[in-house]
């Protein structure tokens, strides 16, 4: 596996790909890879002939008072996992290549971002969007991998590449758990024993609200009630929203036709944790 940190020799390793006819599988990260990260770059290895993971934490979607700098990082560990996940160029921008001074162009979405996580993260998705933007410029994949566990920003990347005539495929790969069920995330090493146990109301209400619409039920208000009820009976849990809602417009919905999103964030003590499922009425 090759360390490139210069986007201009990142930029040349693409061009030479693509003059060789072979296919560029891209896995943008945070880095503290855990076994969703290592999923993705899986299943890139598997569809592609070159696979790019870049890590970087990008300051431009985090707002005041997160946890930018307390954000778990492990460079050699991450190196060591993603060369044995067969990646070939490990990608690890610096800030100050990424946001030149004088920086003052942005990539906004509109409409999506509003909702859910957008609301109580202002401008999140604006640094997202435009940071993947500069790394799909600089990388040229044919096909980027994106975790559903963050829905929303897969289909922000999605309706982003669509806007801007990206000629590749965004491809959404399944929420990997623990065994317990808990959605695997870098963010779960804040959790203490106790609040570890707590995370779990998230996945199980989720499960149970599919259980619910299997059984019948369509109302997304009474799915939303039960899932608030299962998490907020534990102890240091903060709900910031459960939601029912179109898996493409993410527009809020009153009833469970068809397919729904049902997606939510929570407090469990300091950490903030999002997962999410598809409810599907029989
Ligand atoms: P991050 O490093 O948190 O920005 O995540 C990098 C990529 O891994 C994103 O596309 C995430 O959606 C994806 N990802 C994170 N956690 C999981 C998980 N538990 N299962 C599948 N993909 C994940």
């Amino acid at each position: 596996m090759e360390r490139i940190a210069e986007i201009e020799a990142m930029a040349a390793a693409a061009r030479r790909a693509w003059r060789e006819g072979k296919r560029i599988g891209f896995v943008p990260t945070m880095g503290y890879f855990h076994a969703g990260h290592l999923r993705l770059m899986e299943r890139a290895r598997g569809e592609c002939d070159l696979v790019v993971v870049s890590l970087f934490v990008n300051p431009a979607q985090f707002g005041p008072g997160e946890d930018l700098e307390a954000y778990p990082r492990d460079l050699d560990g991450d190196a060591a996992k993603a060369a044995a996940a067969g990646v070939d160029i490990f990608f690890l921008p610096r800030a100050e290549s990424l946001y030149p001074p004088g920086f003052r162009t942005w990539v906004e979405v509109r409409e999506l971002t509003d909702k859910l996580c957008g609301r109580s993260r202002p401008g999140h998705f604006r640094g997202v969007a435009t940071v993947v933007n500069k790394l799909f410029h600089i990388v040229q994949p044919h096909r980027a991998y994106f975790g559903l566990k963050d829905y929303q920003q897969y289909r922000v990347i999605g309706r982003m590449a669509a806007d801007l005539n990206w000629d590749l495929e965004v491809v959404g790969v399944e929420t990997v758990r623990e065994p317990d069920g808990l959605a695997m995330s870098s963010r779960n090493v804040y959790l203490s024993p106790r609040q570890r146990q707590s995370a779990l109301a998230l996945s199980r209400s989720l499960q149970r609200a599919r259980e619910l619409v299997e059984g019948g039920e369509r109302r997304a208000g009474t799915i939303v009630e039960m899932v608030e009820g299962q998490i907020t009976a534990q102890p240091e849990t903060r709900i910031d929203y459960v939601s029912v809602c179109d898996p493409e417009t993410l527009t809020e919905v009153d009833r469970i036709d068809g397919e729904a999103l049902l997606a939510l964030a929570v407090y469990v003590g300091k950490a903030r944790l999002i997962d999410n499922i598809i409810l599907k009425a029989p």
